[in-house]
């Protein structure tokens, strides 16, 4: 499934959502927090503008809404369905689940967001 050519490829590894030859951020790793979203202007292997228009990010908002629920159900499901825990404890879970998660579910939506308006363009990817 996590092959070149597939969006769920470049969704899980910020690649260039058209050449899928670079990543898109500046640094590969989501948790140095400064940098979670800072991101090159345009891919280096195709030219490829990532900021289409002005605030084109903020359509990402929409995204990370379902992506933080997807993450507190997959919370709730563990604590709950797997230990068994109390009202109180599963809410602690889920919280935490959110914070923990938060940089990784930025870039997830923003990954996503990117991918519903470019398409993989194998002419790009051999250059
Ligand atoms: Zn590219």
């Amino acid at each position: 499934m996590l092959k070149k050519g597939n969006k769920i490829y470049s969704i899980f590894t910020g690649v260039c959502p058209k050449c899928h030859r670079e990543s898109m951020y500046l640094n590969k790793n989501a948790y140095a927090l400064s940098e979670t979203l800072k991101m090159h202007e345009h891919c280096s292997n195709c030219k490829t503008k990532y900021k289409m228009e002005p605030s084109f990010f903020y359509g990402a908002m929409y995204v990370s809404y379902a992506v933080g629920i997807a993450f507190a159900v997959a919370a709730f499901i563990i604590s709950y369905g797997i230990f068994g825990a109390g009202r109180n404890t599963i809410f602690i879970c889920i919280i935490a689940t959110l914070i923990v998660f938060l940089p990784i579910i930025l870039r997830l939506s923003r990954n996503i967001w990117i991918n519903i308006f470019m398409n993989y363009d194998k002419s790009l990817a051999n250059k």
